[in-house]
């Protein structure tokens, strides 16, 4: 094992500094031996199989045409649980663990949740994990997303209603929410050159864009359904960008929303806010 430790670290060495090359050979080395960070540490003169070894140089080879860890390994941890990932998804951030922390914290434990957008499904399933007794949906556009998502429900034994629609047209619903979130596409197209190129060459674009003419577009969407069938008191969460936040503020105001709260991830940038609906 010290040899392919070896390896993975001479090939990557370019691409990646060194604390991100000592967590990618980490989770390498334990999904091919399946064993955790310690037994990693106690077993590492154990000799890797040529199976072994040709896995590792799978890895090596789609790591080095800057395809994200996540979608080597084909899977991620969010929220302490373990979600299946492909390029059907987007990669989900620990920006929006901070965003379910806040929910989870001012949901109350009975309450109907919709989640837009779901992707992965990384925000439902999560809520649904820390509040088993919400009924929580979860919609998106994308159907092979769905089928993702409702794989990560299952993995993780949550019941999640999952449905497709795409919010740009979607105005009906039967049921009336107590809690409406979304983490919706909202880099503007302008910054697409700004963007790592791992995100913009593998992340999904549907999951990433908008247009530059109209940033707020889902914002402004998405808040329209929540006039409508949120119930009077019930909260809107949304992860926004930075950049736009005090715009998202405005357009909740300027909406039946009140009492509206602008959060800031861990690394002080404006990320998440929340609204009541009157
Ligand atoms: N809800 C998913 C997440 O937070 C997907 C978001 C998206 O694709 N814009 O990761």
């Amino acid at each position: 094992m010290q040899k392919t430790i070896k390896k993975i670290k001479r090939e990557l060495a370019d691409l990646y500094s060194d604390t991100e090359l000592q967590s990618i050979t980490r989770l390498l080395i334990s999904k091919i031996t399946d064993y955790n960070f310690t037994e990693i540490l106690v077993n590492k003169n154990t000799i890797f199989s040529d199976e072994q070894e040709q896995n590792v140089d799978n890895y090596l080879e789609k790591l080095k045409n800057h395809m994200p860890i996540q979608y080597v390994l084909g899977e991620t941890e969010f929220c302490g649980l373990h979600f299946s990932v492909d390029e059907s998804v987007l990669i989900p951030r620990p920006e929006t663990e901070e965003l379910v922390e806040w929910i989870v914290k001012e949901a109350s434990p009975n309450s109907n949740i919709l989640d837009i957008g779901t992707g992965s499904g990384c925000i439902a399933i999560s809520i649904k994990h820390f509040l088993p007794n919400s009924e929580v949906f979860a919609c998106d556009i994308s159907e092979e997303s769905l089928h993702t998502a409702t794989k990560n429900a299952k993995q993780n034994n949550t019941d999640i209603h999952f449905f497709q629609a795409d919010i740009l047209k979607y105005s009906k619903s039967d049921v009336l929410y107590d809690v409406i979130v979304s983490n919706p596409p909202y880099i503007p197209v302008y910054e697409k050159d700004m963007l790592d190129f791992k995100v913009k060459n593998y992340e999904p674009s549907s999951a990433l864009y908008v247009p530059d003419d109209d940033p707020l577009l889902f914002y402004k969407k998405i808040a329209e359904f929540a006039e409508l069938y949120l119930v009077s008191g019930g909260k809107i969460f949304f992860e926004i960008y930075s950049e736009y936040a005090k715009d998202c503020v405005e357009l909740l105001k300027n909406m039946s929303f009140q009492q509206i709260i602008l959060k800031q991830d861990i690394s002080g940038k404006d990320r998440m806010l929340c609204g009541i609906k009157k």
